[in-house]
């Protein structure tokens, strides 16, 4: 599944490839992932210019711009552009989208977008996936429940959000409200690295602790977003290779090995209802 990093990897490929291009067409294979229609969707889209891509937690938001081309699309990047229309885009589980002039749409492919010059594929095995049509880049009403971003909520204002928490620390990291953008496979990282108990009530941490576990998560999602992320295709090649993050994962997947730091080996049990890795050793239980 498709975290921040792998996230922000896509928005990167999108600015790069196709930032200041039309979109000329969109074919639709299934509906089901346009809301609330596949027609709001084209309104909002189709002959208009691809201006800005903006990320929030796990999600991506288009924005497009009436007329045309590169010239318009630095005008409306500086917030000058009135006619804007905004596409949330969230690949939830298994949505890829991705650009790949060898690739040949099958029955998982639900979408083609034609910008000027790049076709761009949706591709989504479960159909979680949804592109709908927004208000707003920055504050949509349908990002109302999410928190701010991961990497640019201040120390301060997480604080404030996780320290009155009772819940243990991790379903506190996983809590898309509190914060957005990290799933399970950061969270384990992130806890490793601060050596705090994924039971760990938010509550019980001190300030020190607090301030490891925000230094971490940012540090490990960043790291992550240098290395490609770690589960998720390529943008640029569909059947290219994941991102090669996994080899810097310290604890996520490797339980049965030794702790990195320790040599203690790595266990496995279910926190907040998630499969969970962690050291004993390295990340002592708190007391009941
Ligand atoms: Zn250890």
């Amino acid at each position: 599944m498709p975290e921040l990093p792998e996230v922000e990897c896509v928005a990167r490929a999108l600015r790069q490839a196709l930032i200041g291009r039309r979109l000329d067409r969109l074919d639709v294979r299934f509906a089901g992932v346009l809301r609330p229609s596949a027609a709001a969707v084209r309104a909002a889209a189709v002959g208009r210019t691809l201006v800005a891509v903006h990320r929030r937690g796990k999600y991506l938001i288009l924005t497009f711009a009436a007329g045309a081309r590169r010239q318009m699309a630095s005008v409306a990047r500086e917030g000058a552009g009135r006619d804007e229309t905004h596409v949330m885009v969230h690949l939830r589980m298994t949505g890829q989208l991705f650009c790949d002039p060898q690739f040949r749409p099958d029955a998982h492919t639900h979408l083609a977008l034609d910008f000027e010059g790049a076709r761009v594929w949706y591709r989504d095995i479960r159909k979680f996936g949804r592109f709908t049509v927004v208000e707003d880049a920055r504050t949509p009403r349908a990002l109302a429940h999410v928190g701010q971003d991961m990497l640019e909520i201040g120390f301060a204002a997480w604080r404030e959000r996780v320290a009155s928490r009772r819940a243990p620390i991790k379903a506190v990291l996983l809590d898309q409200g509190v914060a957005a953008g990290i799933g399970n496979i950061y969270a384990d990282e992130t806890l490793f690295g601060a050596r705090v108990h994924p039971l760990t009530p938010a509550a019980a941490l001190d300030g020190a602790a607090l301030r490891r576990i925000y230094g971490q998560a940012r540090a490990v999602l960043r790291l992550a977003i240098r290395h490609g992320g770690t589960t998720y295709l390529n943008f640029l090649d569909f059947r290219g290779r994941p991102g090669n993050f996994r080899r810097k994962l310290r604890v996520y997947q490797r339980e049965g090995e030794p702790c990195p730091r320790c040599a203690t080996p790595i266990e496995r049990r279910v926190v907040a209802g998630r499969s969970t890795r962690l050291c004993p050793r390295c990340q002592p239980q708190p007391p009941a």
